[in-house]
């Protein structure tokens, strides 16, 4: 299917709602049925209907054909957020007594529910480093029922071998779920490689203003209906319909904010390299990165979002750097128009959520802006470090 089918045409049926071009948002609740036989029909099959919106809308219908296109899965569930995503796609895999192996340093809430939640019902979980297949067979226990991944990894954007995690999985019985919020659909596509289960949070990439959140899983139409008729009605987390029409509508964009961030990204990410007060840039699009090939092989291009060593001993001169920057907001999250850095140091606030990172490491996020604008900041807060 064509990229400019998919986000143009697919899903909207324009003929129905006066040849409008942008969707109309189907604001109910509840739809009715004109007989008893009809909604007889309805419950029994609840996962291809419209009865109530904590099911099936029509608005966020679209927005779920379309996401499950751009990851060339045959369906998908949109959720309210990636973590009512990622838990409702983790949980729809285990019960008491099974085991999970996790890619280590995977998303903080995500790295929650496998440490803190799974426990809690009779799931252990192992974390392996995940660049080397070796670690996950190793970790396989034969109650291993799922391999969780996130590729690259939020923040030392680490990848995973996506074909040979799949393949020893499948020869395992063992589902396999990924994160894919940081390529967004376009720059990775995990199903080609045989990854069973697709999840997003839409509230980066897709949304790409910062003003709406959401979440989705894309997979085989047998896993989604499973997770339709359990996790999702069961625990709730839905999508509104005004939430779903404005990621349609961040869809429209994705192609041309994408190749934006790409391009900026690769000139900031050059001008840091070659500064003598960075010690290390993290980003798997160097060609001296280690993972550079693997990048080559299953990712189609860069994001915006990389990492890097800053050459200082203490940590109030990562927070002079960090504080005298003017255009780089300071905030979690990525994906909008807005460039972003994430201090490390700031986790170090609390026991619990401090990261085993060290101080000097700082994420950033390439937003919309142009690059020599972000490059002219950059330069001015490394002077004053
Ligand atoms: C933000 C994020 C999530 C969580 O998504 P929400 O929409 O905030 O719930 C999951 N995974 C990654 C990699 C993220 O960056």
């Amino acid at each position: 299917m064509d990229l400019a089918y998919i986000i143009n045409e697919l899903g909207e049926e324009r003929e129905q709602y006066f040849e409008a071009v942008a969707p109309p948002i189907i604001q109910s609740s509840n739809f009715a049925s004109k007989t008893v036989a009809d909604m007889r029909y309805k419950m029994k099959h609840e996962e291809d209907e419209y009865m109530y919106s904590r099911g099936n809308n029509p608005t966020v219908t679209i927005f779920e054909k379309k996401m499950a296109a751009l990851e060339g899965a045959e369906h998908a569930v949109a959720f309210g957020s990636g973590m009512g995503a990622i838990a409702a796609a983790v949980l729809s895999q285990v019960k008491a007594g099974d085991h999970v192996v996790c890619v280590k340093r995977p998303y903080t809430w995500a790295k929650n529910l496998m440490r803190k939640f799974l426990p809690r019902f009779g799931v252990e979980v192992t974390m392996v480093d995940g660049k080397d297949i070796v670690n996950f067979k190793e970790a396989m226990r034969p109650n291993t029922k799922l391999l969780y991944l996130e590729s690259p990894t939020s923040f030392t954007f680490e990848l995973q071998d996506l074909s040979a995690v799949a393949a020893f999985a499948k020869e395992n019985n063992c589902v396999t779920i990924i994160d894919n919020s940081f390529a967004s659909p376009l720059h990775q596509n995990p199903i080609a490689f045989g990854i069973d289960l697709v999840v997003h949070s839409c509230t980066k990439y897709i949304g790409g203003h910062s003003d709406v959140m959401g979440g989705v899983v894309c997979g085989s139409r047998e896993h989604i209906n499973q997770i339709f008729k359990g996790e999702f009605l069961t625990l709730g987390a839905v999508l509104s319909p005004h939430d779903a029409w404005l990621f349609i509508r961040g869809l429209r964009t994705l192609p041309v904010r994408m190749e934006r961030v790409a391009a900026s990204t690769h000139k900031v990410v050059s001008y840091l390299t070659q500064h003598p007060k960075v010690e290390q840039v993290l980003f798997p699009f160097l060609p001296t990165h280690p993972q550079y090939e693997l990048a080559q092989r299953q990712m189609r291009d860069n994001s915006g979002q990389f990492s890097l060593y800053l050459k200082a001993a203490r940590m109030e001169q990562v927070d002079k750097f960090c504080d005298s920057l003017k255009h780089f907001l300071m905030a979690a999250s990525w994906g909008g128009h807005e460039s972003l850095i994430f201090p490390v140091s700031a986790t170090y606030a609390s026991e619990e959520m401090k990261s085993d990172l060290p101080f000097n490491m700082v994420r950033f996020y390439v937003g919309l802006e142009e690059p020599e604008y972000l490059i002219k900041d950059l330069e001015q807060a490394l002077d004053k470090m």
